[in-house]
């Protein structure tokens, strides 16, 4: 176990087209974080965000262009991969065909002395001395079979395994060092859905089980909400938020956090908001938005300012629709008024199933919105109705 702190650390790329002139791909910038004992972090950005370049600093593969990185307190920027005592796994191949499950787990311990990089690359150890006896090899070989769950698979060569299957023994490689710390980068990619959430709350629980230190890179949503203690959202190389998966979706740092953070889409309207001593009015810049409710929006820590700009926005699993005339609207929580420009239609499209009962309003162009709704509402809403909308969670973002 240890704990990981970043100060700083930033990693600058030259590459062609930018050697010779000012900077070059800036793919980490400034990220400053402290990571627990025993905490499982999940790092979560998009495809070129980050992720695979800080985790590789982090584990000594890369060197930072600037900043440190400190395990335990003790700054390890410049130490080898070797001396920071760090596993990595990755999303598919590291597992060597010709031998057995057994054998590629021995194979982690034989190496160790000779530098545990070697068993990942498939580099020479260059002449390594185990450190354990075989029959503590052995020992372990069990052991860790035992809690990962793949004893019945020992004997068999990976071939013979399924991708869920060989992952898991690509994990037990990594924990059969007891390394002080575990860096997953993408290890259930190649997975199907359920097998990939199975496996991943199965990997919660075993690094729970072992109080380790754990970085899991993923660009899946479900999969960081699923195993994150806490969440650290990486957007073009800056560490836009660090919190609990909840405070995440709840409080987004900014637009591009909450559109991370919204599976079914984010409706968001630029526009005024104005504030006074009862409360709120928002109206969009096109229109097609007017909002109000009578109580101040914390968030914005607004005091008395007569207008400014903002963004509203709100998830679909935040919506509910009734028509002005037909439903009441039973939660004063929050009533926004959709009023369509006048002359234009209002267009309704099936979402399909995975709404969840919700509603999606897509602002496409100036003054017309168009309107997704579930069967379960359908036939509350004319085309030529005054929408309400009913908000139970408003985001705001400067
Ligand atoms: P993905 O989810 O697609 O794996 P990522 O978030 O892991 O992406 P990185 O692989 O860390 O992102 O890449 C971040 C940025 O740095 C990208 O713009 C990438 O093109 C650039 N980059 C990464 N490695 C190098 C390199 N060796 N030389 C130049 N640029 C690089």
């Amino acid at each position: 176990m240890a704990s990981l702190q970043l100060l700083g650390v930033t990693k600058v790329f030259a590459n062609r087209e930018t050697t010779g002139s000012v900077g070059g791909v800036q793919a980490v910038q400034q990220v400053d974080w402290e990571v627990g004992d025993g905490e499982l972090l999940v790092l979560f950005g998009p495809s070129g965000s980050g992720k695979t370049t800080l985790l590789r600093m982090i584990a000594g593969l890369e060197q930072p262009s600037a900043g440190r990185v400190l395990m335990d307190g003790v700054d390890v920027t410049h130490s080898s991969p070797r001396e920071r005592n760090v596993a990595l796994v990755f999303q598919t191949g590291s597992l060597y065909g010709h031998l057995t499950v057994a054998q590629n787990l021995a194979f982690g311990l034989e190496r160790q002395n000779g530098g545990w990089l070697s068993g990942w690359t498939g580099k020479s150890s260059c002449g390594s001395e185990s450190a354990l006896s075989s029959e503590q090899i052995a020992e372990r070989v069990r052991d860790v079979a035992e809690r990962v769950g793949i004893a019945p698979w020992l004997q068999r060569r990976p071939a013979e395994l399924s991708g869920g299957q060989q992952q898991r023994v690509a994990l037990a490689r990594a924990l059969i060092r007891r390394p002080k710390l575990l860096l997953l980068d993408e290890p259930l990619a190649s997975l199907d859905g359920p097998i990939r959430l199975a496996l991943a709350r199965e990997l919660k629980q075993q690094l729970r089980e072992q109080g380790l230190t754990a970085i899991h890179v993923t660009h899946d949503l479900t999969e960081a909400l699923t195993l994150a203690d806490r969440v650290a959202v990486l957007i073009d190389g800056q560490l836009r938020q660090l919190a609990s998966p909840r405070e995440v979706y709840d409080r987004p740092a900014d637009r591009q956090v909450a559109e991370l953070f919204s599976p079914r889409g984010l409706n968001a309207w630029v526009g005024h908001l104005s504030v006074n001593e009862r409360g709120w009015q928002f109206a969009a810049d096109d229109g097609s938005l007017q909002a109000a409710r009578l109580e101040l929006v914390a968030e914005l820590a607004i005091t008395k300012e007569a207008s400014r700009r903002v963004v509203m926005a709100l998830r679909p699993e935040d919506c509910d629709i009734a028509s002005a005339s037909a439903t009441q609207i039973e939660r004063a929580d929050c009533t926004l008024e959709v009023v369509p420009a006048a002359g234009s239609q209002v267009v309704a499209e099936w979402l399909g199933s995975d709404c969840f009962g919700s509603l999606l309003l897509e602002p496409r162009s100036a003054g017309r919105l168009v309107f997704r709704w579930n069967e379960a509402l359908l036939g509350a809403i004319q085309p030529e109705s005054r929408l309400r909308v009913l908000g139970r969670r408003v985001l705001w973002f400067e």
